[in-house]
């Protein structure tokens, strides 16, 4: 599920409207991708509020004594066991999905066991609690700054438990009814106006990096595209002379480590001239393209296959010696053979073929690309004198050394 930038900017601009949720896919993608941090926030966050939870026994003893068993089993035995098998399933990663939904509730009963704490207490002055109970909801909405929907959830069902609290226990008048009521409305109301615009700005920075990211992304790809265009040929997808020249100044300056030592085959098509004068230019230019996708699939990844000019093509090959460049050399020509392509004027051959001439470069010798690629197209000249569809060696740097290694061949083409 791929979310195109314009997808992302339409987001963007309908940011600033009520609606929390991103379309199916993007909310799906949003949800994915933030769940390990929201896992991490909600376990942090959730022992920190364990811990002021735990401390309010502090508050229970000073304040009423008389209770101090009761909330000792509620605190002890019901909140922090279930507490603690909710940060065991958070740190163990077990319950990613409904973490949110999972924490929600823990909120929930939290206020439960205020309530039943409240309820059971036998201290004239525990109205006291219904003030502090609006915090509850603000731990779920601020501190582990639950989804909205959930806080939501939370704060609503802690509403309800709030107003039965208010109807069933006597407060001592009207006014102090009233501002329990004002406080925990406002804690709450508040909080959660808190937690709707933090995720908002959660939500848009997301979408930021998104975008930020694809426009990398797409840019890349681009500059990858504008790239190939000035350094491949377009017709047979090799590279071109350019990028042929800039590896021939990068070889010897010796920026490119790998090109120590290299193997050089110069390959010129067989009677090309009459292939385009019987078949046509544009079957010329397929015959091309066939010839390097035969080339490439003969090299390996790091050789360079550029065409050279016409239906001359070069390739270079890094760590090469003399005869390991022959054999691929004549692997090139079987591969081209092979294509049978067929070719009545290449002199009672049948098909297509090419003439190749090899040179290996000679570091002793101080030679540059130059000098070996001008020695390699001495051998193709033997090549085509020798009858053409062969490869011809240069041995030497000093002299014009040239080796018919096509004598012998079982895969010769017949004559
Ligand atoms: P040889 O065996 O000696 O190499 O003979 P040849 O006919 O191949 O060599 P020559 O240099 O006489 O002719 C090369 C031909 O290649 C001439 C030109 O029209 C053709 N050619 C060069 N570039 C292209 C191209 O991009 N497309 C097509 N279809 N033909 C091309
Ligand atoms: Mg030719
Ligand atoms: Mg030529």
């Amino acid at each position: 599920m791929t979310v195109s930038i314009t997808e992302i900017d339409k987001h963007i601009e309908n940011h600033s409207r009520f609606n929390m949720s991103f379309d199916q896919s993007l909310e799906f993608r949003f949800i994915e991708e933030t769940q390990e941090s929201r896992r991490r926030v909600l376990f942090n966050m959730g022992l920190l509020s364990l811990m002021f939870y735990m401390s309010f026994l502090l508050n229970d003893y000073n304040y009423r004594s008389e209770d101090f068993d009761v909330a000792v089993i509620i605190r002890f035995c019901v909140v922090m066991p279930l507490a603690l098998i909710c940060l065991c399933l958070l740190k163990t990663k077990r319950i990613r999905k409904h973490q949110e939904l999972m924490m929600a509730l823990l909120i929930t009963l939290t206020m439960l066991s205020s309530a039943v704490l409240t309820g059971l207490s036998k201290s004239h002055a525990v109205h006291i609690d219904l003030f502090a109970l609006g915090l509850i909801s603000m731990v779920g909405n601020i501190l582990y700054q639950l989804r909205f929907q959930y806080a939501v959830l939370s704060s609503f069902i802690n509403s309800v438990i709030m107003i039965y609290m208010l109807i069933t226990f006597p407060t001592p008048d009207q006014s102090t009814l009233f501002m329990i009521v004002m406080i925990f409305t406002a804690i709450t109301v508040s909080s959660l106006i808190a937690n709707y615009r933090v995720e908002k700005a959660e939500r848009l920075s997301y979408l930021l990096s998104k975008r930020q990211n694809l426009s990398l992304l797409k840019k890349n790809a681009q500059y990858q595209e504008y790239r190939s265009l000035a350094t491949k040929d377009h017709l047979t997808g090799v590279y071109n002379r350019r990028y042929f020249d800039e590896l021939h100044s990068r070889i010897n300056k010796g920026v490119d480590k790998r090109f120590r030592t290299y193997g050089v085959i110069m390959l010129d098509i067989d009677h090309f001239k009459s292939f385009n004068d019987l078949y046509g230019h544009p079957a010329g230019d397929v015959c091309l393209s066939r010839v390097g996708e035969a080339l490439m699939s003969c090299v390996r990844d790091g050789d360079v296959v550029a065409r050279y000019g016409g239906e001359e093509f070069v390739v270079v090959i890094p760590g090469f010696n003399l005869s390991q460049t022959a054999e691929r050399a004549e692997k090139i020509r079987n591969s081209i053979l092979a294509l049978e392509i067929p070719h009545q004027s290449n002199k009672g051959k049948y098909f297509v073929t090419a003439s190749f001439g090899v040179a290996s470069h000679c570091e002793d010798y101080g030679e540059t690309l130059e000098d070996a690629v001008k020695r390699a197209d001495l051998a193709l000249y033997e090549a085509k004198h020798g009858g053409r569809n062969q490869v011809q060696i240069n041995c030497s740097p000093r002299g014009n050394v040239v080796n018919n290694i096509r004598e012998n061949r079982e895969s010769r083409i017949k004559v």
